[in-house]
């Protein structure tokens, strides 16, 4: 019974961008965090997923953090941040110092498993450290624990290794490899670059021609494609689809040299390479699977807020199902631009809930 749980007036899952801005926003709009607020997540550190990204990445033209609400005040911008070193060590330094310089108190590693009705119009958090009774819950869990991985004919069958870009740990891992990158966002072709002249040969394959462009337009079409599958409850396209590729002068280049042409996709696996519809063949010892990410929403699944389509209703980060849930980074606000601007749109719903008569 509630007896054992503790009280909050919101919960929110995840300390990523998203889940770190609503819990900004609310603190500075009265709630008191770790008591009126309180931020769970599984991770053992701060940094949100980026903690987990691979040791080569880094923060260039390919990749851009947006500074979180309020970090100038503290003295931190991601946009002076050392550029050589390793994006997840710059995140997770920064994160952690913004949560405590404001003081955020978010409780780790603590991984939730259930969300349902608590009976008295309240939700029950479920986690591995006992269970939680909140009048609001925010989920911000991101997608990096589950990765997408189509389906082809012969995948079990491969004799080689295949991992998903959470996998992906470093270039030589693959030395002396024929490897095959799918994928057509910046994760696939960052595994190129990085892996030329370490792997033995390498071999593109996207879904879609790849685009490669400058044009600021592309981004904001593809959220709004993101929008409206959101409101419609439908499954979210995937957003690098949308943006096409950045035309920096070093993938311009890459191109130029071959490296990165992509071929269309393959009809089959086979157990030592990869087999196209035309009946041509490309032998392959590895291949990497940088095809995206689905959201993680199963611990939400007791609520059943999914739709026929697929997908959940969301409208302005709101659950259109259930006016006491958030999703806070999904779909249009999956960037840390659209989490930032999440963190502000949730949190000023979530104190207007809290605010409005009991039952409302
Ligand atoms: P996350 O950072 O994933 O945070 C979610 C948090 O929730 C995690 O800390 C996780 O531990 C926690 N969590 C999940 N489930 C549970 C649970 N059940 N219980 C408790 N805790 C839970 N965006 C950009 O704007 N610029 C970029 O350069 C960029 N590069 C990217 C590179 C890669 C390889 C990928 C995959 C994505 C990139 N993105 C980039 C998109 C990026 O995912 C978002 O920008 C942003 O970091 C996501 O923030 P988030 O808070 O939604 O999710």
């Amino acid at each position: 019974g509630p007896g054992e749980a503790g009280g909050a007036e919101a919960v929110v899952v995840g300390a990523g961008q998203a889940g770190l801005s609503v819990a900004w926003h609310l603190r500075r709009m009265g709630l008191v965090p770790g008591e009126d607020a309180v931020v769970l997540d599984r991770g053992p550190a701060p940094g949100g997923a980026w903690q987990f990204r691979w040791e080569a990445l880094r923060l260039d033209d390919a990749h851009k953090v947006e500074d979180l609400p309020g970090m100038r005040e503290i003295g931190l911008s991601f946009a002076t941040a050392d550029g050589a070193r390793p994006a997840r060590d710059i995140v997770r330094e920064y994160y952690d110092r913004y949560e405590r310089a404001f003081d955020l108190r978010v409780r780790r590693p603590v991984r939730v498993t259930a969300v349902r009705e608590a009976g008295d119009g309240r939700l029950r958090v479920e986690t591995d450290r006992g269970a939680l009774l909140t009048r609001v819950l925010v989920n911000a869990s991101g997608t990096w624990g589950r990765p997408f991985r189509p389906y082809f004919a012969g995948a079990a069958g491969f004799r080689g290794v295949q991992v998903s870009t959470p996998q992906y740990r470093a270039a030589r891992d693959f030395a002396g490899l024929r490897v095959a990158v799918v994928g057509g966002g910046t994760s696939a072709t960052g595994f190129l670059h990085e892996l030329e002249g370490v792997a033995a040969a390498t071999v593109w394959v996207t879904r879609r021609p790849v685009r490669f462009t400058d044009d600021p337009g592309a981004g904001v079409a593809a959220v709004r494609q993101a929008d409206e599958a959101a409101r419609a409850g439908r499954p979210l396209p995937s957003i690098s689809g949308g943006t096409g590729l950045p035309a920096t002068p070093r993938n311009l280049a890459a191109v130029e040299r071959g490296l990165l042409v992509a071929r269309p996709m393959f009809a089959a696996i086979e157990p030592d390479g990869l087999r196209w519809a035309d009946g041509s063949f490309e032998p392959v010892d590895a291949i990497i699977w940088a095809t995206g990410f689905r959201s993680e929403l199963t611990h939400l699944a007791p609520l059943g807020l999914r739709e026929p389509e697929g997908g959940l209703r969301v409208e302005q980060g709101r659950a259109v199902r259930d006016p006491r849930v958030f999703l806070a980074g999904y779909g249009p606000q999956a960037s840390t631009i659209g989490a930032n601007r999440a963190g502000r749109t949730v949190a000023r719903q979530v104190v207007e809930h809290l605010r409005a008569p009991a039952g409302v």
